[in-house]
């Protein structure tokens, strides 16, 4: 069985760097075009998906046979990151393919998603509705408006925080317009400090570190269903 996170630890929900941060547990995302797989870090907390920006018409059933291979591994926590670019990747055809498959397997296998969306919410929310999943979503990377934000949430998403948008000013206002009980915080492939947001976003919400810890932890367990 791998490690959860415990009470006091930051829990870093996206990442693409497994170097963690001094007390924080940490999800790492592996992209299957990269060719790593969840048996190669056992003890890993991780994510399988394909990547938007990576899929193409050549590589598309073998990264599909990826995300079915690495499904059953108990460390996989979740499908993804997966999801729509209209800035980057292959045509939005090729994409929804791809996550239309991604979601089923999540569905048949009873994992939760990671959704990578860039410009593409007229593709994602169809597909939520469309769907209607038993497993949970969260958005990874949002940089929206309060508005977007309160429209994922109302379909029952989650949304953790693009890194350098969180740890902007005017960041303040967005979170404290949303339920804490939705919100994840990530590092992604940046070399910011898990600890750093933490900080700067329990100021946000004028809560202790250590509450928005625990508040951050609950998220989770409710999210993973562990
Ligand atoms: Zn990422």
């Amino acid at each position: 069985m791998i490690k959860l996170p415990k009470p006091g630890e930051y829990i870093d929900i996206h990442t693409h760097d497994a170097r963690s941060a001094a007390n924080a547990f940490i999800i790492e995302n592996l992209m299957a075009h990269e060719g790593r797989s969840p048996v190669d870090i056992p003890e890993q907390a991780c994510s399988f998906g394909i990547h938007p920006w990576f899929l193409n018409e050549k590589n598309y059933s073998q990264l599909i046979n990826g995300v079915n291979n690495a499904a059953g591994f108990p460390n996989l926590l979740a499908i993804g990151e997966c999801g729509f670019d209209k800035l980057r990747g292959p045509s939005i055809e090729l994409q929804r393919k791809a996550f239309e498959e991604q979601i089923s397997i999540s569905e048949a296998i009873g994992k939760p998603v990671v959704i990578h969306c860039v410009r593409a919410w007229d593709e994602l929310l169809p597909e939520v509705k469309r769907v209607r999943p038993k497993m949970p979503w969260f958005v990874h990377g949002f940089r929206g408006n309060t508005e977007l934000a309160e429209q994922l949430l109302s379909k029952g998403m989650y949304l953790s925080f693009w890194f350098d948008f969180v740890i902007r000013p005017e960041a303040a206002h967005i979170l404290r317009s949303l339920p804490n009980e939705r919100i994840f915080l990530e590092t992604d492939s940046s070399d910011i400090d898990i600890r750093d947001i933490y900080k700067k976003v329990a100021s946000d919400l004028n809560l202790q570190v250590d509450e928005l810890k625990s508040i951050i932890l609950e998220n989770f367990r409710r999210f993973f269903k562990v």
